[in-house]
Protein backbone atom coordinates (compact mmCIF):
# COMPACT_ATOMS: atom_id res chain seq x y z
CA UNK A 1 0.00 0.00 0.00
CA UNK A 2 0.95 3.63 -0.35
CA UNK A 3 1.60 4.05 3.16
CA UNK A 4 4.29 1.20 3.20
CA UNK A 5 6.47 3.61 1.16
CA UNK A 6 8.51 6.27 1.73
CA UNK A 7 7.68 9.64 1.10
CA UNK A 8 9.55 9.71 -2.24
CA UNK A 9 8.33 6.44 -3.29
CA UNK A 10 5.10 7.26 -2.83
CA UNK A 11 5.31 11.05 -5.04
CA UNK A 12 6.82 8.63 -7.43
CA UNK A 13 3.86 6.40 -7.51
CA UNK A 14 1.49 9.28 -7.07
CA UNK A 15 3.16 11.07 -9.82
CA UNK A 16 2.14 7.55 -12.25
CA UNK A 17 -1.09 7.33 -11.74
CA UNK A 18 -3.73 9.59 -12.26
CA UNK A 19 -5.15 10.48 -8.77
CA UNK A 20 -8.89 10.21 -8.19
CA UNK A 21 -10.89 13.19 -9.36
CA UNK A 22 -13.44 13.61 -6.05
CA UNK A 23 -12.97 14.88 -3.32
CA UNK A 24 -12.62 18.47 -4.13
CA UNK A 25 -14.83 21.12 -1.97
CA UNK A 26 -15.46 24.66 -2.63
CA UNK A 27 -17.39 27.16 -0.38
CA UNK A 28 -18.67 30.22 -1.69
CA UNK A 29 -19.52 33.30 -0.18
CA UNK A 30 -20.13 31.43 3.51
CA UNK A 31 -21.80 33.25 5.93
CA UNK A 32 -22.74 32.24 9.56
CA UNK A 33 -25.09 33.48 12.25
CA UNK A 34 -25.65 32.43 15.78
CA UNK A 35 -28.98 33.47 16.60
CA UNK A 36 -28.93 37.81 15.64
CA UNK A 37 -24.58 37.43 15.88
CA UNK A 38 -23.14 36.90 12.22
CA UNK A 39 -19.78 34.85 13.18
CA UNK A 40 -18.59 34.68 9.28
CA UNK A 41 -19.00 37.18 6.45
CA UNK A 42 -18.63 35.30 2.88
CA UNK A 43 -15.94 33.53 2.94
CA UNK A 44 -15.06 31.76 0.07
CA UNK A 45 -12.26 28.74 -0.53
CA UNK A 46 -11.38 25.75 -2.87
CA UNK A 47 -9.84 22.55 -0.85
CA UNK A 48 -8.43 20.71 -4.14
CA UNK A 49 -8.34 16.87 -3.95
CA UNK A 50 -4.58 15.41 -2.88
CA UNK A 51 -4.46 18.95 -1.24
CA UNK A 52 -3.99 19.79 2.66
CA UNK A 53 -5.30 23.24 3.25
CA UNK A 54 -4.72 24.78 6.49
CA UNK A 55 -7.25 26.94 8.21
CA UNK A 56 -5.22 29.47 10.70
CA UNK A 57 -6.16 32.51 12.60
CA UNK A 58 -6.86 33.83 16.07
CA UNK A 59 -9.17 32.28 18.33
CA UNK A 60 -12.92 33.18 17.80
CA UNK A 61 -12.33 33.86 14.28
CA UNK A 62 -14.85 31.26 12.95
CA UNK A 63 -12.51 28.64 12.01
CA UNK A 64 -14.19 25.83 13.98
CA UNK A 65 -18.05 27.06 12.48
CA UNK A 66 -16.63 27.25 9.20
CA UNK A 67 -15.62 23.17 9.44
CA UNK A 68 -18.93 22.52 10.86
CA UNK A 69 -20.65 24.40 7.79
CA UNK A 70 -18.18 22.35 5.69
CA UNK A 71 -20.18 18.87 6.65
CA UNK A 72 -23.39 20.05 8.04
CA UNK A 73 -22.74 19.94 11.49
CA UNK A 74 -23.40 23.70 12.07
CA UNK A 75 -27.23 23.01 11.83
CA UNK A 76 -27.30 20.86 14.49
CA UNK A 77 -26.98 23.85 16.45
CA UNK A 78 -30.21 25.43 17.21
CA UNK A 79 -29.61 29.09 17.44
CA UNK A 80 -27.21 28.44 13.95
CA UNK A 81 -27.82 29.62 10.53
CA UNK A 82 -26.23 30.03 7.26
CA UNK A 83 -26.12 31.85 3.59
CA UNK A 84 -23.74 30.65 0.63
CA UNK A 85 -22.75 27.64 -0.82
CA UNK A 86 -20.91 24.50 -0.49
CA UNK A 87 -20.17 22.18 -3.53
CA UNK A 88 -18.53 18.27 -3.28
CA UNK A 89 -17.28 17.78 -6.80
CA UNK A 90 -19.72 20.56 -8.12
CA UNK A 91 -22.74 19.39 -6.14
CA UNK A 92 -24.13 21.23 -3.67
CA UNK A 93 -24.04 19.54 -0.28
CA UNK A 94 -26.88 21.51 0.60
CA UNK A 95 -28.99 20.96 -2.27
CA UNK A 96 -32.76 20.62 -1.12
CA UNK A 97 -33.48 16.53 -1.13
CA UNK A 98 -29.13 16.05 -0.47
CA UNK A 99 -29.41 13.41 2.33
CA UNK A 100 -27.40 14.51 5.56
CA UNK A 101 -26.13 11.10 6.18
CA UNK A 102 -24.39 10.57 2.83
CA UNK A 103 -22.98 14.18 3.09
CA UNK A 104 -20.99 13.17 6.78
CA UNK A 105 -19.76 9.97 5.12
CA UNK A 106 -18.54 11.76 2.34
CA UNK A 107 -16.74 14.67 4.53
CA UNK A 108 -15.10 12.60 8.12
CA UNK A 109 -14.67 14.83 11.06
CA UNK A 110 -11.93 14.48 13.60
CA UNK A 111 -11.80 16.62 16.90
CA UNK A 112 -9.28 18.12 18.89
CA UNK A 113 -10.27 16.17 22.02
CA UNK A 114 -9.86 12.46 20.58
CA UNK A 115 -13.23 10.94 21.10
CA UNK A 116 -13.11 7.36 20.91
CA UNK A 117 -16.15 4.76 21.88
CA UNK A 118 -13.83 4.65 25.74
CA UNK A 119 -15.40 0.75 26.97
CA UNK A 120 -15.63 -0.20 23.02
CA UNK A 121 -12.48 -2.28 21.31
CA UNK A 122 -10.56 -0.80 19.10
CA UNK A 123 -12.01 -3.31 16.61
CA UNK A 124 -15.90 -2.14 17.27
CA UNK A 125 -14.13 1.60 17.30
CA UNK A 126 -13.01 1.43 13.61
CA UNK A 127 -16.11 0.06 12.45
CA UNK A 128 -18.68 1.82 14.26
CA UNK A 129 -19.73 4.06 11.57
CA UNK A 130 -20.58 1.25 9.06
CA UNK A 131 -24.05 0.26 10.20
CA UNK A 132 -25.11 4.38 10.67
CA UNK A 133 -23.98 4.98 7.12
CA UNK A 134 -25.09 1.99 5.57
CA UNK A 135 -22.19 0.07 4.04
CA UNK A 136 -21.54 -3.28 3.76
CA UNK A 137 -18.11 -5.01 3.47
CA UNK A 138 -17.40 -8.50 2.32
CA UNK A 139 -14.52 -8.27 5.08
CA UNK A 140 -14.39 -6.76 8.40
CA UNK A 141 -10.99 -7.68 9.11
CA UNK A 142 -9.27 -6.11 6.38
CA UNK A 143 -11.48 -3.04 6.31
CA UNK A 144 -10.02 -2.81 10.64
CA UNK A 145 -6.62 -3.32 9.53
CA UNK A 146 -6.11 -1.04 6.05
CA UNK A 147 -7.74 1.37 8.46
CA UNK A 148 -5.94 1.38 11.45
CA UNK A 149 -2.72 1.32 8.56
CA UNK A 150 -3.40 4.01 6.56
CA UNK A 151 -3.83 5.94 10.39
CA UNK A 152 -0.41 4.49 11.87
CA UNK A 153 -1.95 2.47 14.54
CA UNK A 154 -1.54 -1.15 12.97
CA UNK A 155 2.23 -2.31 14.54
CA UNK A 156 0.92 -0.81 18.38
CA UNK A 157 -2.52 -2.72 18.69
CA UNK A 158 -2.65 -5.59 16.43
CA UNK A 159 -2.05 -8.21 18.73
CA UNK A 160 -4.76 -6.48 21.05
CA UNK A 161 -7.80 -5.35 19.07
CA UNK A 162 -10.25 -6.52 21.85
CA UNK A 163 -9.07 -3.96 23.97
CA UNK A 164 -10.82 -1.03 24.51
CA UNK A 165 -10.37 2.07 23.03
CA UNK A 166 -10.24 4.53 26.47
CA UNK A 167 -6.77 2.08 27.12
CA UNK A 168 -5.17 3.87 24.22
CA UNK A 169 -2.84 6.47 24.91
CA UNK A 170 -4.13 10.14 23.84
CA UNK A 171 -2.18 10.38 20.55
CA UNK A 172 -3.29 6.16 19.79
CA UNK A 173 -7.11 7.01 20.41
CA UNK A 174 -6.41 10.61 18.03
CA UNK A 175 -5.12 7.81 15.44
CA UNK A 176 -8.00 5.56 15.70
CA UNK A 177 -10.20 8.00 15.57
CA UNK A 178 -8.61 8.99 12.08
CA UNK A 179 -9.05 5.41 11.19
CA UNK A 180 -12.73 5.84 12.33
CA UNK A 181 -13.13 8.25 10.49
CA UNK A 182 -11.42 6.15 7.19
CA UNK A 183 -13.98 3.12 7.77
CA UNK A 184 -16.81 4.62 5.59
CA UNK A 185 -14.72 5.53 2.70
CA UNK A 186 -15.09 9.72 3.31
CA UNK A 187 -13.27 12.10 0.06
CA UNK A 188 -12.50 14.81 2.95
CA UNK A 189 -11.14 14.50 5.80
CA UNK A 190 -11.75 17.65 8.35
CA UNK A 191 -9.63 18.40 11.43
CA UNK A 192 -10.31 20.55 14.07
CA UNK A 193 -7.16 21.16 16.07
CA UNK A 194 -6.70 17.37 16.05
CA UNK A 195 -3.12 17.75 17.82
CA UNK A 196 -4.42 20.27 20.38
CA UNK A 197 -4.25 17.68 23.14
CA UNK A 198 -1.69 15.89 22.21
CA UNK A 199 2.34 15.80 23.57
CA UNK A 200 4.97 16.84 20.63
CA UNK A 201 5.62 12.74 19.87
CA UNK A 202 2.01 12.08 19.46
CA UNK A 203 1.96 15.18 16.86
CA UNK A 204 4.47 14.29 14.85
CA UNK A 205 2.69 11.01 13.98
CA UNK A 206 -0.35 12.86 13.21
CA UNK A 207 1.39 14.98 10.77
CA UNK A 208 2.84 12.09 9.08
CA UNK A 209 -0.32 9.61 8.92
CA UNK A 210 -1.83 13.67 7.44
CA UNK A 211 1.10 13.57 4.71
CA UNK A 212 0.33 10.03 4.19
CA UNK A 213 -3.87 10.61 3.79
CA UNK A 214 -3.39 13.31 1.60
CA UNK A 215 -2.91 11.20 -1.61
CA UNK A 216 -6.13 9.83 -0.98
CA UNK A 217 -8.55 12.24 0.94
CA UNK A 218 -8.38 15.57 0.63
CA UNK A 219 -7.61 17.47 3.99
CA UNK A 220 -8.83 20.37 5.97
CA UNK A 221 -7.25 20.88 8.91
CA UNK A 222 -7.47 24.01 11.77
CA UNK A 223 -4.33 24.83 13.88
CA UNK A 224 -2.83 26.95 15.69
CA UNK A 225 0.05 26.07 15.31
CA UNK A 226 2.25 27.49 12.36
CA UNK A 227 5.41 25.41 12.14
CA UNK A 228 2.37 22.65 12.16
CA UNK A 229 0.23 24.67 9.27
CA UNK A 230 4.01 25.36 7.64
CA UNK A 231 4.86 21.49 7.81
CA UNK A 232 1.48 19.91 6.78
CA UNK A 233 -0.30 22.02 4.63
CA UNK A 234 -0.34 23.15 0.70
CA UNK A 235 -2.78 25.75 0.70
CA UNK A 236 -3.30 28.44 3.67
CA UNK A 237 -6.46 30.42 4.77
CA UNK A 238 -5.32 33.21 7.49
CA UNK A 239 -9.09 33.92 9.02
CA UNK A 240 -9.57 36.98 11.25
CA UNK A 241 -12.28 38.74 13.20
CA UNK A 242 -11.68 42.03 13.88
CA UNK A 243 -13.26 44.16 16.20
CA UNK A 244 -16.29 42.16 16.75
CA UNK A 245 -16.60 41.60 13.02
CA UNK A 246 -17.30 38.31 11.46
CA UNK A 247 -14.63 36.59 11.15
CA UNK A 248 -13.52 36.76 6.65
CA UNK A 249 -10.44 34.80 5.58
CA UNK A 250 -8.37 38.34 5.10
CA UNK A 251 -5.47 36.29 2.78
CA UNK A 252 -5.42 32.73 1.03
CA UNK A 253 -2.91 30.96 -0.92
CA UNK A 254 0.23 28.57 -1.60
CA UNK A 255 1.65 27.64 2.12
CA UNK A 256 4.89 28.96 0.96
CA UNK A 257 3.37 32.30 0.19
CA UNK A 258 1.09 32.86 2.93
CA UNK A 259 4.57 32.58 5.12
CA UNK A 260 7.45 33.99 3.01
CA UNK A 261 5.36 36.41 0.69
CA UNK A 262 2.27 37.53 2.20
CA UNK A 263 -0.11 39.98 0.51
CA UNK A 264 -1.45 41.78 3.79
CA UNK A 265 0.62 43.01 6.44
CA UNK A 266 -2.17 41.40 8.87
CA UNK A 267 -1.41 37.82 7.84
CA UNK A 268 2.79 38.73 7.95
CA UNK A 269 1.96 39.79 11.55
CA UNK A 270 -0.22 36.80 12.35
CA UNK A 271 2.51 34.13 11.11
CA UNK A 272 5.32 35.71 12.76
CA UNK A 273 3.06 35.40 16.08
CA UNK A 274 2.97 39.15 16.53
CA UNK A 275 -0.69 38.48 17.75
P1 LIG B 1 -12.60 29.50 16.22
O1 LIG B 1 -12.76 28.05 15.93
O2 LIG B 1 -11.89 30.26 15.14
O3 LIG B 1 -11.97 29.75 17.54
P2 LIG B 1 -15.49 29.47 16.41
O4 LIG B 1 -15.99 29.07 15.08
O5 LIG B 1 -15.48 28.46 17.48
O6 LIG B 1 -14.05 30.16 16.26
O7 LIG B 1 -16.36 30.69 16.93
C1 LIG B 1 -16.66 31.84 16.13
C2 LIG B 1 -17.57 32.74 16.92
O8 LIG B 1 -18.83 32.11 17.07
C3 LIG B 1 -17.06 33.04 18.33
O9 LIG B 1 -17.36 34.39 18.62
C4 LIG B 1 -17.85 32.10 19.19
O10 LIG B 1 -18.04 32.65 20.47
C5 LIG B 1 -19.17 31.98 18.45
N1 LIG B 1 -19.78 30.67 18.66
C6 LIG B 1 -19.23 29.46 18.39
N2 LIG B 1 -20.07 28.46 18.66
C7 LIG B 1 -21.21 29.04 19.13
C8 LIG B 1 -22.47 28.54 19.59
N3 LIG B 1 -22.73 27.23 19.63
N4 LIG B 1 -23.40 29.44 19.99
C9 LIG B 1 -23.13 30.76 19.94
N5 LIG B 1 -21.99 31.30 19.53
C10 LIG B 1 -21.02 30.46 19.12
MG1 LIG C 1 -12.13 26.38 17.01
Amino acid sequence: TLTDLTPIDRTAVLDGLTRRPGGGLVATDVSAWFGERKVLDRVGLAMEPGRVTALIGPSGCGKSTFLRILNRMHELIPSASLAGEVALDGEDIYAPGRRITEVRRRIGMVFQKPNPFPTMSIYDNVTSGLKLSGLKTPDKDALVEQCLRRAGLWNEVEKRLRAPGGALSGGQQQRLCIARSLAVSPEVLLMDEPCSALDPTSTRRIEETIGELAAEVTIVIVTHNMQQAHRVSDTCAFFLAEQDTPGRIVESGPTSEIFDNPADPRTADYVNGRF
